[in-house]
């Protein structure tokens, strides 16, 4: 900050902006805008958020939309095709080569999983991450694609194709939005020769089934069954226009036509078994004549007509007067209540459909010795909206996790480095985030634990289990009682409908409203009943397969639970094993502007997927030790013209040991490696002024 000299100030849209500073007030500064263009160097010697910014910025008006820090890569989608970027010559040029001697490149992070797989004999993964539209599950399939170049490309054929189209949907954030995470491993026998492949998935969203926002869709291949299906199958599942259906017509029932063609349906159809006319074996309820589709309905469920209408307008309870067995009787719903027994029993059939194409899937590609493998992990970023549900609290949960074993693998890197290049530092320090996941899957006092309490009482309440979550952590560093404003502002809600968790990427207020019913899986008992005894035999495998116990059925009556958030958390502890198990790689997505298009980078926005995906928390990580780095002859290369020759003869080691002793720099700042110098925090900038400006 020293007279005349330029500096990052933070910028409302820009994200960042280089200026001059022309004035120091008591509690602020004036800044002069700088052109920017051509002045800054690139470099990231200078480490921060707004050099990262900055370098960012640079690359992608470049059309270079990879950029590696560290080996973490960061991938801003271009939102057009890049000519050559993916080509067969591209690939053949990153097979084989090691990180580094390339520039950065999705396949580079793939041929370094290949390859630390062949050379280590251990199993790899690659996280990639971003927020909605970033550009995640095209760089999954980029992967995939390289890593299955010549083996099983059935498996893209087909899992990718059927996977979108029951798991992804248009929303007003990206077309093709895939509305569920996955993990997909490629595995490999002794000879690392493909053997097959594993996709798990997590948190399909449900709520999309019954209700779309405006501008949003239903799944996929609803619009395609209704645009490509033949004749026979129309009749045969009484498919109409989108529009006439009102599970698909509460948002928009278009969008680009040459999706919901008869070529896409039929690539559908051709995938493996999995009945592509079943998918629709519910009629999702329609608008028009209610006892006409009752009959569809029943007949697509192999139901009866009439069981089927008692049992989403009645509830079977169990009295408890008169003995302690107690008589069942039913009680008539009320409308509302009705409406929502349908749309849990449509919610339940396509959750199940949707584990059954995965399942079928899965089938296609068996293998039995498998030594190795490479996963991919598709997942949603951090997420902030105006209003954060349950979904929300799933997912940031999860990225903490994910956040975690990000930092533990970058710091055990970063200490490695400084193993390998014989620095003898021990520690480097970063803020833990394991309070935060406590608060959340602790046993009994964990958000996630009482929330199931909740739901398991007799008459559950979204109010009575935030007052709960308050109770049970009063001083909790990371949990505090929004401000009544905060969440009345849209809606009534009383200042006790939430709690906000101060996360690793910024503080979320949660609305607790429907976590209750969002948290339960399971169908009132007479409808579960009902479908569990369909005459269709798929319908009834669907949900024979899930139910576990006979004797669950026997407490018909009492409402059974499945807890969603319990599953999700055991889930995404299984998969944590994994990743710990595995050599890793990390790739950040990264969506340069709202509307989706090519050529615009939108600083601000950007800055704030930065520190979501805890690349500024990385390089805070760094500071802690030793962030700058730069090899010996680049440092030679540099600075030969500023020193005079005789100096110029040494070897780019002793050029730079000369060179540091005769500046007479402290100590402390730097250290020499056997390949580079480490400098501290801010200390290779000094340097770097010392030498430009005092010849
Ligand atoms: P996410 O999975 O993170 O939600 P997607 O991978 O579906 O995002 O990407 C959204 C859209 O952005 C894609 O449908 C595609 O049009 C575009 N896109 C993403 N990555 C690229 C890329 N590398 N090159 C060109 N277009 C891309
Ligand atoms: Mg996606």
């Amino acid at each position: 900050m020293e007279d005349g000299k330029p500096v990052w100030a933070p910028h409302p849209t820009e994200g960042f902006q280089l200026g001059l500073i022309v004035d120091i007030g008591a509690d602020s500064l004036t800044i002069e805008p700088l052109n920017h263009k051509g002045k800054v160097s690139c470099s990231l010697m200078y480490l921060n958020e707004a050099t990262l910014l900055h370098n960012v910025r640079v690359r992608y008006s470049k059309d270079k939309i990879y950029t590696f820090v560290a080996n973490i890569l960061i991938a801003v989608n271009p939102y057009y095709d890049i000519p050559k970027l993916y080509s067969p010559e591209t690939i053949k040029m990153f097979q084989g080569r090691s990180l580094g001697t390339l520039p950065p490149h999705v396949y580079a992070i793939a041929d370094k999983a290949y390859r630390d797989m062949k050379v280590l004999k251990m199993s790899q993964s690659i996280i990639v991450s971003g927020e909605s539209g970033a550009g995640k599950t095209e760089n999954t399939k980029f992967i995939l694609n390289i890593i299955i170049w010549n083996s099983i490309s059935s498996f893209k054929i087909l899992a990718n194709p059927l996977l979108e189209a029951f798991g992804n949907a248009k929303t007003v954030r990206n077309n093709n939005s895939s509305r569920f995470g996955k993990f997909v491993e490629i595995h490999f026998n002794e000879k690392n020769a493909v053997v097959g492949g594993f996709v798990s998935h997590y948190l399909l969203e449900k709520s999309r089934i019954c209700m779309q926002s405006p501008e949003e869709r239903n799944y996929h291949i609803f619009y395609r069954l209704c645009a490509g299906a033949s004749e026979d199958i129309r009749q045969m599942l009484h498919l109409g226009s989108p529009d006439s259906f009102r599970y698909l017509n509460r948002g928009c029932t278009r969008y680009f036509a040459s999706n919901d063609s008869d070529k896409q349906i039929i690539q559908n159809r051709k995938s493996p078994e999995v009945h592509p006319e079943r998918p629709s074996t519910r009629r999702p309820g329609t608008s028009g004549n209610q006892d006409q589709t009752l009959e569809h309905c029943a007949e697509l469920l192999g139901l009866d007509q009439d069981d089927l209408r008692v049992s989403l307008t009645t509830r079977v309870m169990l009295t408890t007067a008169g003995g302690a067995k107690g008589t069942v009787i039913k009680v008539p719903l009320k409308v509302e209540q009705a409406n929502n027994a349908r749309d849990a029993l449509a919610k339940a059939i396509y959750s199940r459909l949707f584990d059954h194409v995965v399942k079928r899937v899965n089938q296609c590609f068996p293998f039995e010795m498998s030594s190795t493998f490479i996963g991919v992990l598709d997942i949603a970023g951090f997420e902030y909206f105006e209003h954060n549900s349950f979904e929300q609290f799933c997912i940031n949960y999860c990225n903490e996790k994910l956040q975690q074993f990000f930092n533990e693998r970058i710091l055990k890197e970063e200490q490695e480095l400084y193993q390998k290049e014989g620095l003898g530092v021990n520690e480097v320090r970063y803020v833990d985030n394991q309070d935060c996941i406590d608060l959340v899957e602790a046993k009994l006092v964990g958000v996630l634990d009482i929330l199931d309490e909740e739901n398991r009482l007799p008459q559950p309440s979204d109010q009575h289990f935030a007052e709960a979550v308050h109770s049970k952590h009063k001083d909790h560093f990371r949990l505090t009682v929004p401000r009544k404003s905060k969440l009345a502002v849209h809606r009534n809600l009383r200042d006790d409908e939430g709690f906000i968790i101060r996360h690793f990427a910024g503080a979320v207020c949660y609305e607790t409203t429907q976590f209750v019913e969002k948290n339960n899986d399971a169908l009132h008992m007479s409808l579960e009943c009902l479908v569990c005894e369909s005459k269709d035999k798929f319908v009834k495998d669907l949900f024979e397969s899930l139910n576990n116990s006979k004797d669950s059925k026997q407490k018909a009556g009492k409402l059974s639970f499945i807890s969603v958030g319990n599953k999700f958390k055991t889930q995404l502890n299984l998969l944590l094993e994994k990743l710990c198990s595995t050599g890793s790689s990390f790739i950040r997505c990264i969506k340069p502007n709202l509307k989706m298009v090519s050529h615009q980078f939108e600083g601000a926005q950007i800055l704030s997927q930065l520190q979501c995906s805890g690349m500024v928390s990385v390089l805070d990580l760094m500071q802690g030790g030793f962030p700058s780095r730069a090899p010996f002859h680049e440092l030679y290369n540099m600075y030969k013209q500023y020193m005079p020759s005789k100096l110029t003869r040494l070897d780019p080691r002793l050029f730079c040991k000369a060179l540091f002793k005769a500046l007479g720099l402290n100590e402390n700042d730097y250290k020499f490696g056997l390949t580079r110098v480490f400098f501290r925090p801010g200390k290779f900038a000094e340097f770097d002024q010392i030498m430009k400006s005092d010849p």
